[in-house]
């Protein structure tokens, strides 16, 4: 999404909203792909006192699956972000400056870095899901762990002493 800003830069006070879908299908999160669904972006580029402050809101569904428990589940994703786009830079460690090329920003490629920032590291279908029992295998959020009452009064010894690992 390319955007043109030359007009907006002279013009004093104006501003521009701009809507746009992103596809990040392809990106991978440890092992799976979350945004199958198109990401919708809006946003809008005002000129105050000559600055180009830019707001950009992006949302879409995310298909995940949970690293505890393994289930699936879809989790609404909002990512709010905002730079101020100008022809060069105040300072060297101004990164919330986003340089125009020939009055030119590429939209797409600034949202798409700032969702990506945004993706969660670990990936959970509730804070306190449960994960699955490592000896029996169960989703602990749905049934009770069935290997303890199994354990032989002999071997519970050895289950003791592998718990302590
Ligand atoms: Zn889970
Ligand atoms: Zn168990």
């Amino acid at each position: 999404m390319l955007l043109n800003v030359n007009k907006l830069l002279h013009t004093p006070d104006s501003q521009q909203e701009v809507r746009f879908e992103m596809d990040l299908h392809d990106l991978e999160f440890g092992g799976s792909y979350p945004v199958s669904q198109p990401v919708t972006v809006e946003g809008r580029i005002r000129n105050k006192a000559g600055v180009l402050h830019c707001s950009l809101h992006a949302s879409t569904t995310l298909h995940c699956v949970c690293d505890r428990c393994m289930e699936l589940f879809t989790t609404e994703k909002t990512v709010e972000h905002y730079c101020v786009l100008a022809q060069e830079r105040q300072s060297e460690d101004d990164d919330e400056i986003v340089l125009l090329e020939n009055d030119t920003v590429d939209l797409g490629e600034v949202a798409r870095t700032a969702f990506i920032l945004e993706m969660d590291t670990k990936t959970l279908c509730s804070p306190d899901c449960m994960g699955l029992c490592p000896g029996c295998g169960v989703n602990l959020n749905h049934e009770e762990c069935r290997c303890k009452k199994a354990v032989d009064p002999r071997l519970a010894k050895l289950a003791q002493l592998l718990e302590n690992k």
